[in-house]
């Protein structure tokens, strides 16, 4: 298998891992743009954000709100963020939502 955040998901690549659901897998961004950066993926390989189902969608929303209640920076305000496509700086295709937070963005 290629892509590896399926690899992430399978547990074939280790990641440090902050949340999961039974839809969701949440774990640390390998190079952090602010003191709080965590990417919450779906299980299910969908290669652009903009493919996944309203369902889907909620998923990864309710599990990033808890995620930053868990990471303590609810109040202070974070940003929620999807790269889709090439041109935006997408660099893996496997939809992943970004959580940032922990100082000024
Ligand atoms: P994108 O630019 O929106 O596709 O974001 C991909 C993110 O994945 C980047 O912020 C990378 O730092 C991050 N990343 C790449 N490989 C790994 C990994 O193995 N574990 C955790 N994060 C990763």
């Amino acid at each position: 298998m290629s892509c590896l955040f399926c690899r992430i998901v399978d547990g074939e690549v280790p990641a440090t891992v902050v949340h999961e659901t039974k839809t969701t897998l949440a774990f640390r961004d390998i190079h952090p743009k602010a003191p709080v950066h965590v990417l919450v993926i779906p299980r299910e390989h969908v290669p652009n954000a903009v493919d996944l189902s309203g369902e889907q969608l909620g998923d990864l929303f309710a599990a990033a709100k808890e995620i930053a209640e868990a990471e303590g920076v609810s109040e202070t305000g974070y940003r929620l963020l999807f790269n889709t496509g090439p041109d935006s700086g997408q660099e893996v295709f496997h939809a992943h939502l970004h959580v940032l937070g922990g100082r000024k963005l």
